[in-house]
């Protein structure tokens, strides 16, 4: 028998989207209700985001031990990894923030229903779970996320291959992996497993690792990946996975010059993410899909007045921070304002080894429009911090409009690039000029001195390089 419960918002999915809009709904008065059919914080908190970031800073430790004699700090031999202690400590991230988020969510009021919902008209939901509900709502966001695709792959089924979400809970180290995508999530992976010690192979259809990249960077995290050790197999596709009488995966691709064979411990498959809609039963809702997403406007609005949808469901950009904001703007809406969201000044960062991040449009994207635009390059070779940091690899690359002199894009590769890009993102989404860049004070000795640097470069020229 389900309880009959009324709400006025109905959030179905409890990932980054979902609780961020719930909260934010909650604070602004409006009675919520949030469903979760497995563990707050989605995808992002339990299997994305968090434990590849905590796995990745003890590959760091790992690393830095390895050169820490060079810092003239002298340690026995060579480190060893415990990895069923890195699991634990990423086990134990993840739970502090799930539990902070229950807090988080009973401190604002929300109601949380731990189920599987499904749609029974465009206002009705089912909520099955321990105990089963029919929730009646004024209004609805959809916010069911992302799942791994599946791809067609002869052997991808075999007990030596693993995706990211069994990677992220697998207490064995490899000797050696081939990871199949050259994407975000295989690059992470790659630098995380070679910081462990790891011989790692990764095999990427496209020509080129991290295809959504300025060409330069992308360029520059293959040398650094070579560099470190790890072999690059671009232009290649895998045909199929076989299994050794001693249990070592056989990895057949064809490239460019023919047929190769890998063999390794283990393989890992990271291929991309698609809109989640399992067991929703969207069609009783009469909400319209666009590919395998559900279709949206600026607004993030479906095509049901009171339905919207946010986060990787929509398949517009899969990122924490983007489902966030959509989730807002969509509560913002709800609430009577009309608030579009703007994608044009979203960061990404790749937390490889050196991290990369990028912002707004790159130079091939702004030609691309027509647009008359300068680059100002700096390399991090001459920055103080980066030194101290024996990390004097990278370069900052940005992007002006010539025609307003406004800074319409950013990549960086090297030290501190995943924050430093928060400088560049408020910098865009103000509309800030080189100038303005150049007239602020930068704090020394930080490699965010290369963004100032940069902007220098579109005028008299940068101080620190010929
Ligand atoms: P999700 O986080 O997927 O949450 C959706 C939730 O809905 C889930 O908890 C699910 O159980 C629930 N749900 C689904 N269907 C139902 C239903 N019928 N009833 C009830 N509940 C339901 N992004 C970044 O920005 N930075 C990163 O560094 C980053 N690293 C990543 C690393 C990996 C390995 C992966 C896989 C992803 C990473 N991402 C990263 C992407 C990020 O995790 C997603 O973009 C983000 O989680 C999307 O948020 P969401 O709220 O749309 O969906």
């Amino acid at each position: 028998k389900a309880t009959d419960l009324e709400t006025e918002l109905l959030i179905i999915g409890a990932g980054p989207g979902g609780y961020v809009a719930a909260i934010y709904a909650a604070k602004k008065g409006i009675k919520t209700t949030l469903v979760e059919k497995e563990e707050l914080g989605g995808t992002c908190l339990n299997v994305g985001c968090i434990p590849t970031k905590a796995l990745i800073k003890s590959s760091e430790i790992c690393r830095n031990v390895r050169s820490s004699a060079e810092f003239g700090i002298v340690t026995d031999g060579a480190p060893r990894v415990d990895m069923a202690q890195v699991i634990r400590r990423k086990d134990a991230v993840r739970e502090k923030l799930v539990s902070g988020i229950a807090a988080l969510l009973e401190g604002n009021g929300v109601q949380v229903l731990h189920g599987s919902a499904s749609f029974l008209s465009e206002n009705k939901v089912s909520v099955e779970g321990k105990e089963n509900y029919t929730v009646s709502a004024r209004d609805i966001i959809i916010a069911t996320g992302s799942k791994i695709s599946r791809v067609k792959i002869p052997g991808i089924d075999l007990p030596v291959v693993m995706n990211s979400t069994k990677a992220l809970s697998c207490t064995e180290l490899p000797k050696s992996i081939t990871i199949i995508g050259g994407g975000v999530i295989g690059m992470e992976f790659a630098f995380l497993y070679n910081n462990l010690g790891v011989k790692v192979h990764v095999v990427e259809f496209l020509d080129s690792l991290l295809a959504m990249l300025d060409k330069d960077i992308s360029e520059s995290i293959r040398d650094s990946a070579e560099k470190a050790g790890i072999c690059i197999h671009t232009g290649s596709k895998v045909m199929k996975i076989q299994e050794s009488d001693d249990g070592q995966a056989i990895i057949t691709y064809e490239g460019k010059s023919g047929e190769g064979v890998l063999v390794s411990d283990k393989v890992l498959v990271a291929i991309g993410r698609e809109p989640n809609l399992d067991g929703l039963a969207i069609e009783k809702s009469g909400v319209q899909l666009r590919g395998k997403g559900i279709d949206v406007d600026a607004h993030m609005r479906t095509n049901v007045e009171h339905i919207y949808a946010i986060g990787d469901v929509t398949n517009i950009l899969q990122l924490a921070h983007v489902a966030s904001h959509q989730g807002m703007a969509a509560v913002d809406n709800i609430s009577g304002k009309s608030v579009s969201v703007d994608y044009s000044a979203i960061p990404n960062v790749v937390f490889t080894s050196p991290e990369i991040s990028s912002v707004g449009l790159t130079e091939e994207g702004c030609q691309k429009q027509g647009m008359d635009c300068s680059v100002s390059t700096i390399s991090y070779s001459s920055n103080g911090k980066a030194l101290t940091m024996n990390e004097p690899e990278g370069f900052i690359k940005i992007v002006r409009d010539n025609a307003t002199r406004r800074i319409v894009g950013g990549s960086i590769i090297g030290a501190d690039a995943s924050s430093l890009v928060s400088v560049l993102t408020l910098a865009i989404s103000n509309g800030m000029t080189d100038r303005q860049i150049a007239e602020t004070v930068f704090a020394h000795p930080t490699t965010a001195e290369i963004i100032h640097e940069a902007a220098l470069g579109f005028g008299v020229g940068a101080i620190h390089q010929l």
